[in-house]
């Protein structure tokens, strides 16, 4: 029996992907192979990549220049990758602080350049997005960067930011696909794929040409965007059945209706859990209402205590993945594109029934 998975990532798939993809395992379209046993540079599995490719521009209108790569090593990996993409004769960049992506970010850019830290919500615990107006921005600075939804912190950009000439950065790992968004605001948009896209094991980047020229020497020829532009993604094997995979979550979402159509579910789910939660003051979630993230809902029990009894009974029901990050405790209850509403339903009367057992 399938349960209702909450986990922030690796996370819940969408089951009519996972069950085309268990369909498809011995024998992908007649070719008499797996796609994990294909050669990269075969013409089956380049037309995999061709349509993934074609499928996600599709979906996110991604204009035309604009490269799409499929690259490995996760968001981690891309918080050293950014800097050495695009430090080329500059030595600032300028980071927005909301929480503990951010920080990642920050530290591991302070490798390679003089980080500003143009605003940080860490005066209220990083329950908030600064707003645009108080961000001190660097004039000569080679890049902005932000995380438009800290997974952990449950904080969520609702806007674009605007830095001009200076090309926006975005972490988009855990909302990437889950809402409209204006890819022509943007310089360069990243993201794994285990959120919101499919398997672990597969980066997006998003990187407007201009931005190709940029690249620090000493820069991994593996993770040298202009290099993987002008490869197709294959300077190295790439993660072949994750992006598979992620190509079958792609016609999932235009099954759905695109974008556009699982945004406003993701809006539905949001507020059933959210409305809740304000509606009682057994549960707890910090966020500045405005801020608050669509994906990842964090909340603390007010009696921690309680916190045991609220995760085994959510198993015993089918509901698991809700303890919270260790580092901040309580819940978290991550709904992603492919979290039916049911699972939000079911969540939303276990939690009625908890406080009215324990309130
Ligand atoms: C999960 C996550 C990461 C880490 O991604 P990896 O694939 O483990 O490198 C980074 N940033 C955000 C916002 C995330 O949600």
């Amino acid at each position: 029996m399938r349960v209702f998975n909450f986990s922030a990532g690796p996370a819940v798939m969408p089951e009519d992907v996972l069950r085309t993809a268990a369909a498809e395992m011995l024998d992908w379209h007649g070719s008499g192979m797996s796609v994990m046993e294909m050669s990269h540079r075969g013409k089956e599995f380049i037309s995999i990549y061709d349509k993934a490719q074609a499928d996600l521009r599709g979906l996110l209108k991604i204009p035309a220049n604009y490269k799409i790569l499929f690259l490995q090593g996760g968001a981690i990996a891309e918080n050293a990758i950014v800097p050495m993409n695009l430090l080329l004769g500059r030595s600032t960049a300028d980071y927005v602080n909301t929480g503990e992506w951010s920080k990642k970010s920050i530290k591991e850019a302070k490798k390679y350049c003089t980080v500003n830290v143009a605003a940080s919500s860490e005066d209220q615990n990083f329950t908030y997005v600064p707003a645009r107006e108080t961000w001190e921005l660097t004039r000569e600075a080679a890049f902005v960067h932000v995380c438009t939804n800290e997974t952990i912190g449950g904080v969520e950009y609702q806007w674009t930011p605007d830095t001009g000439d200076v090309p926006l950065v975005a972490d988009m790992s855990s909302h990437i696909m889950s809402r409209v968004i204006d890819v022509s605001g943007y310089g360069v948009i990243y993201g794994g794929a285990q959120k919101n896209m499919g398997p672990a094991g597969l980066t997006l980047v998003i990187v407007r040409e201009d931005l190709l020229d940029r690249a620090l020497p000493m820069t991994p020829t593996a993770f040298h965007w202009k290099e993987q532009a002008a490869a197709d993604s294959m300077v190295n094997t790439p993660a072949t059945y994750a992006i598979y995979v992620a190509g079958l979550v792609f016609e999932w979402l235009q099954a759905q209706g695109g974008i556009e159509a699982i945004e406003r579910k993701n809006i539905a789910k949001a507020e059933l859990l959210y409305e809740y939660l304000d509606a009682t003051s057994f549960y707890v979630n910090p966020v500045r209402k405005e801020d608050r993230s669509r994906m990842n809902v964090p909340f603390k029990l007010s009696d921690e205590s309680l916190d045991e009894a609220f995760l085994k009974g959510a198993k015993e029901r089918g509901m698991v993945q809700l303890k919270g990050h260790r580092s901040v405790g309580g819940m978290r209850a991550s709904i992603y594109n492919a979290m039916p509403i049911e699972g939000v339903r079911t969540l939303v009367e276990y939690m009625q029934d908890f406080e009215q057992r324990h309130g």
